[in-house]
């Protein structure tokens, strides 16, 4: 029996069309294109669903909301489909791929995110290629994880992070190994997979809520006016993008306070570094642990994309402080090596 593929569009370059400002979705077109692309029809591709997202929308403007959308519309699909593709926009895909991996808890299918850098209606793109290969990984291979596939690479979702804007290789997992490589043969990585969960029996959507996060990214010459700014109440979490193994100005004593106050206050502050490969070590050098002193946690090798929708998943289930602070250090979903 052929397998059955779930497609969820919520829209992105891969359906856009030309308009005179520029590539924009455009209801039925997508759909309009497949039903005239012959291999799609082959013995080979597993029949699929496609269902529509109304709006469809440039990935720029996806929201939490959206994420619970996805999350719960692959949910409901679930028992009837052997495995779902998220078709996406890249800008926003890895955050997206994030936060489903911690919303849908016991997964044991293939969920598979995918876009394209060109419309599928250009005559060079590289729509074609993906959605075909992101549908054959979907039904051929148990991978019970939400993943990332893209430009001939399967990355776990939870650690890629979009680094070209105009190559067809847009995505990369800098700290953990691709799932999968596609060339002329598929190579699965099984060893780098997560093992399918135990617990629970059935897939349950763990809800995301909005709450008030915030991203400082460090550089020399922060004004004060500018610390205190993004530190003050009511923001309740931060991934602070440090430097080098998570290091931070700590001769600056405005930041400093700062950072003191707010985890005094209840902040939950993560410290994650610029760099793209690497894990913080907040005990490495005096100016990661005059952070750490000061009540920064380590977000060890987690992407900025991971670690803040770990914050909006662990902010969303009713967790204590405490809680909170001690599982956005452990590794959940494989989106951290603690070292
Ligand atoms: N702006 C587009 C989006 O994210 C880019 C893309 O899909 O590649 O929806």
């Amino acid at each position: 029996m052929k397998k059955r593929i779930y497609i969820a569009y919520t829209g992105g370059t891969m359906g856009m069309q030309g308009t005179a400002n520029g590539y924009a979705p455009a209801p039925g077109f997508l759909e309009a294109q497949l039903a005239a692309l012959p291999e799609l029809r082959s013995e080979m591709v597993p029949e699929y669903d496609i269902h529509e997202y109304n709006p469809l929308l440039d990935s720029s403007n996806i929201t939490p909301a959206e994420w619970m959308t996805i999350a719960q519309d692959i949910a409901a699909h679930y028992d009837a489909y052997d495995g779902f593709i998220v078709l996406h926009g890249t800008d926003t895909m890895a955050y997206t791929a994030s936060a489903l991996a911690f919303m849908l808890q016991g997964l044991r299918k293939p969920v598979i995110l995918t876009g394209s850098q060109i419309p599928l209606f250009e005559v060079r793109n590289d729509a074609r290629e993906n959605l075909i290969t992101a549908l054959l990984l979907a039904a051929n291979y148990p991978i019970p994880e939400v993943c990332l596939y893209f430009g001939d690479m399967l990355l776990r979702g939870c650690r890629a992070v979009k680094l070209n804007a105009v190559g067809f290789d847009a995505f990369d997992s800098p700290n953990y190994p691709p799932l999968g490589t596609v060339g002329i043969e598929v190579a699965i990585n099984w060893k780098a997979l997560r093992p399918a969960p135990t617990m629970p029996d059935t897939l349950e959507v763990r809800p995301i809520a909005p709450a008030r996060l915030g991203v400082l990214r460090l550089f020399p010459g922060m004004s004060e006016a500018y610390v205190q700014a993004v530190l003050q109440a009511p923001l309740q979490g931060l991934v602070l993008e440090t430097y080098g193994v998570g290091n931070g100005p700590t001769g600056d004593l405005v930041f400093m306070d700062a950072l003191r106050e707010a985890s005094a206050r209840g902040m939950v502050i993560v410290d994650c570094t610029q760099c793209l490969k690497g894990s913080v070590n907040l005990h490495g050098y005096a100016t990661g642990s005059a952070l750490a002193e000061a009540g920064v946690l380590s977000g060890y090798d987690m992407t900025t994309e991971a670690a803040l929708t770990k914050l909006f998943y662990l902010f969303s289930q009713g967790y204590t402080l405490d809680k909170i602070r001690q599982l956005v250090q452990c590794d959940l979903r494989g989106e951290l090596t603690a070292s």
